[in-house]
């Protein structure tokens, strides 16, 4: 079923307790295609770049399955720019730089061959761009997923509560949840941000999982325990990539499928983090992506009848 994306395509630089880089290629937009491309094809980009943006990483996503039709590139200007800084538990990071450069005036056009898209994702990225692509729509699709940051709430706050009101499935981390619904338990700020509008939330956990809350029902899927995690950058958005990705290529959006959705999304991000940046995401093997959902099923297997 046709996905379409959108989100920063952007450079990074990154600072880990087991190294550093400078500038790399990263962004919501660029971790969501690359992860959802290993579920379903064509995945149809929406995003803006400057000039400085390397024309063989465009490539690399056209490669992929990616449409860039609806990647913007300005020649003479600068492309987004973030850097971030991880604590030593990996879990927490620091932003040190937010260059919005291009994404400043970004105006989102959809072209004519993306619309009647089934499958929506909204990656991080100003709100008001997200709900201007929603607008210009000309049927709503199917299933409309957002993902956002702090760095929105601070900045965009009634923009934000805007166009979290108008879409399905709302994914953030634990941290984010707890600044907009101002609660510090998590099944207490999931009650009031679904009552901003979205029906189903999944509030990130980082190494400690994920939680999908419906109504009154809630799953909780595990993040695999991992021997090294270098790099976590990414990993939020590979997650919603592999989510979205799952769920177009099965064209199921049940509570039930949405659980398969949501172990296949953690399955795709225990990748991401076991190198620097994008690099992991390029090279795997179909049936390395079914070992490791495999390994999240065995995770949580019990049984609680005593053995006879
Ligand atoms: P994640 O680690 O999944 O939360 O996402 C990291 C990615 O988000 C990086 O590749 C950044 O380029 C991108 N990013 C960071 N800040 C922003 C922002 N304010 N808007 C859009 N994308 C951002």
């Amino acid at each position: 079923m046709s996905l379409l994306v959108v989100g920063s395509v952007a450079f990074d630089a990154l600072e880990t307790p087991f190294g550093k880089t400078d500038k790399i290629i990263g962004g919501a937009a660029t971790y969501i295609s690359i992860c959802s491309s290993y579920f379903t094809k064509p995945v149809n980009l929406v995003a803006v770049v400057g000039g400085d943006f390397p024309k063989e990483d465009i490539k690399m996503l056209q490669e992929r399955g990616v449409n860039t039709d609806g990647l913007q590139i300005k020649e003479d200007e600068k492309s987004f720019f973030w850097s971030g800084r991880y604590f030593n538990d990996m879990n927490s990071r620091e932003t040190l730089v937010t260059e919005l450069n291009v994404l400043g005036t970004f105006d989102p056009i959809v072209p004519e061959s993306y619309q009647n898209c089934e499958y929506l994702m909204l990656g991080n990225l100003a709100p008001q761009v997200q709900k201007t692509v929603i607008e210009r729509l000309t049927k709503r699709p199917k299933l409309i997923v957002m993902d956002t940051m702090n760095f929105w709430m601070d900045i965009a706050h009634a923009e934000l509560l805007e166009t979290i009101a108008m879409v399905d499935v709302l994914s953030i981390n634990d941290e984010e949840a707890r600044q907009l619904s101002g609660e510090y338990s998590l099944v207490k700020a999931a009650k009031k941000i679904m009552a901003m509008g979205p029906k189903f939330l999944i509030i990130k956990k980082g190494e400690h999982g994920a939680l999908l809350f419906h109504g009154e029902k809630v799953f909780f899927a595990p993040a695999l325990p991992l021997e090294d995690v270098f790099d976590p950058t990414g990993a939020g958005d590979t997650f919603a990539g592999g989510f979205i990705g799952y769920l177009a290529s099965t064209d199921d959006i049940s509570f039930e499928n949405m659980k398969r959705a949501v172990i296949h999304g953690s399955a795709m991000a225990s990748f991401c983090v076991e190198k620097f940046g994008t690099e992991r995401m390029l090279d795997l093997e179909g049936e390395e992506v079914e070992a490791r959902v495999q390994q999240f099923v065995e995770l949580v297997n019990f049984s609680v009848e005593a053995a006879v």
